[in-house]
């Protein structure tokens, strides 16, 4: 799937697999991934009796893989299309889908500035430029630029989140998303809690002329699963929240590429704020898989890598 033309752009899904480097903090944690352009594969150490090693072995496939060697630029190549689209009055979302730590943030905060540079190329000043990022916790929303919640309507929110950027919207935009990005990592860290936790959104809407092309960001909460032992209170809340807005997305992805006609976006609060970019006429949909290579993720990958697979 996923073409630069606009008959065929129309609820086209394309999901991209991103592999995060060895981190140094990685140290002696062994690796347990090996890919190629579209094949990627995940070793499992069963056991290791005797010198010798059992592992298990996983193959999947997908659209393309970049991995801890690529650049931004190569994954950026897949996004250039859907900006195009936006910049023609269509709609693009770009999702960043993986566990706590398989580098979702990183990647989509190099995919936001350079989609912003991007756009300016594309746009130029003659147009109206709206922005909000907000973040969904526990179902509710939170507007990610000022603290004052003054309604309780996540309509009201949004609408209110929304601010109307200058001819410099290019600085200006790069500049206010490091301020969401900041608001969201401190406030967990204040009360203990992990940003990984929440879905952040980042939404771009461009106003030239009779069109309006809009483009949503999405850092998602991390998909891991947590043990039932030790999920209790507050924690098993919002995992099962999670749990229920990750599936409530892949639902509404699995409708849109079977071309349903009842798309299911009033399950989850994720997918009623991205019903303005997932689906319509001229949509175009990008999931990034990012993975972690350490061999201690490795069950994590294989369900990132397997609902991928269910997303194609
Ligand atoms: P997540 O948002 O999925 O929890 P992060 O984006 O915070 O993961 O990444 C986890 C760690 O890996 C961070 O220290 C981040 O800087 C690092 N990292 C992720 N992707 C890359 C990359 N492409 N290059 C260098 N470091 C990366
Ligand atoms: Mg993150």
């Amino acid at each position: 799937s996923g073409t630069n033309s606009p008959a065929e752009a129309c609820q086209s899904v394309k999901v991209l697999v991103k592999v995060r480097p060895v981190l140094e903090s990685d140290a002696n944690k062994g690796v347990c991934l090996a890919y190629n352009d579209s094949g990627i594969q995940v070793s499992t150490v069963l056991s290791k009796e005797k010198g010798k090693t059992i592992t298990d072995v996983k193959k999947f496939e997908f659209d393309r893989i970049f991995g801890s060697e690529s650049s931004i630029d190569d994954l950026f190549y897949d996004i250039t299309p859907s900006l195009n689209m936006v910049a023609n009055g269509g709609r693009a979302c770009i999702l960043a889908y993986g566990q706590t730590g398989s580098g979702k943030t990183h990647t989509m905060n190099e995919v936001l500035s350079k989609s912003v540079e991007a756009l300016k190329l594309l746009i130029g000043t003659d147009c109206q430029i709206f922005l909000n990022c907000i973040e969904i916790y526990n179902e509710q929303v939170r507007n990610l630029l000022s603290n004052d919640a003054l309604s309780k309507n996540w309509k009201e929110i949004i609408e209110m989140a929304e601010v109307k950027l200058d001819n410099e919207w290019y600085d200006q935009s790069l500049v206010l998303i490091q301020q969401a990005a900041l608001k969201r990592s401190t406030k967990f860290t204040e009360s203990n809690s992990s940003s990984s936790r929440s879905h952040c959104i980042y939404t771009l809407k461009i106003v030239k002329g009779k069109d309006t092309g809009i483009i949503q960001f999405v850092d998602l909460a991390g998909s891991e699963r947590i043990s039932k032992s030790k999920a209790s209170g507050d924690v098993l809340k919002e995992t099962l929240l999670i749990n229920k807005s990750l599936s409530a997305l892949q639902d509404v992805i699995a409708a849109l590429e079977s071309k349903q006609s009842h798309i299911p976006y009033r399950n989850s609060m994720l997918t009623r704020i991205l019903q303005q970019t997932l689906g319509g006429e001229e949509s175009m949909v990008t999931v990034i898989l990012n993975c972690s290579p350490c061999e201690e993720s490795s069950g994590e990958t294989i369900c990132t890598l397997a609902l991928g697979t269910r997303l194609r």
